[in-house]
């Protein structure tokens, strides 16, 4: 917007205008209709810019006003809104849910707690092996892996008696299982 003096602007609102144009009192330009609203004499643009200005020179005022205005719908609609958050979460249980699993195992120091609490309870659950012993192991995991590959469907090695109440780690302890089977197992532990 540049600025002009009185006998310019004079000057200007005498301009003729095209047929089909408008005058605008803010960047002092004549504009086709349709970058006009209908009521107020500046063009889209300027007004626009002059409320982009407006808000971001009141930031605070606004933010304010707005925090103020949630709050209290909030109070006013409280049982409304929990209604509301309850059916949604009954709408998408299984996508919330998953979505949580997802983004919390994803957390780098969710990661690194399990990975020590893995650790901790695998050196509580090793005993020293023979390599006859641990080729034992290899393949039991190795069997696990094939079995995936062969039926689509994922298969892991399970603890018959598990880790957490003192299982060891020794072959004849290992058994392979499905995913689904295992997941069943640890829940009704
Ligand atoms: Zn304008």
């Amino acid at each position: 917007m540049k600025e002009l003096n009185h006998s310019e602007k004079i000057k200007y609102t005498k301009m003729i205008k095209p047929y089909g144009h408008k005058y605008c009192s803010m960047c002092h330009m004549s504009k086709q209709l349709q970058y006009f609203t209908k009521a107020g004499r500046g063009c889209k643009s300027c007004v626009s810019e002059y409320h982009k200005q407006y808000r971001k020179a009141n930031k605070e005022k606004y933010q304010k006003y707005h925090k103020e205005y949630h709050k209290k719908w909030y109070t006013n609609n409280k049982e409304k809104k929990q209604e509301q958050n309850r059916q949604w979460m009954e709408a998408n249980k299984e996508k919330f849910q998953d979505y949580l699993k997802e983004d919390y195992h994803q957390r780098p120091e969710v990661k690194e707690k399990k990975r020590l609490a893995r650790a901790l309870r695998r050196s509580k659950s090793e005993v020293p092996l023979t390599p006859r012993e641990k080729r034992w192991i290899e393949s039991i995991y190795k069997r696990a892996s094939i079995m995936t590959r062969l039926f689509g469907e994922p298969y892991e090695v399970d603890h018959i008696f598990p880790i957490a109440t003192g299982g060891k780690r020794i072959p004849i302890n290992l058994q392979v299982l499905p995913r689904r089977e295992n997941r069943r197992k640890k829940d009704n532990i």
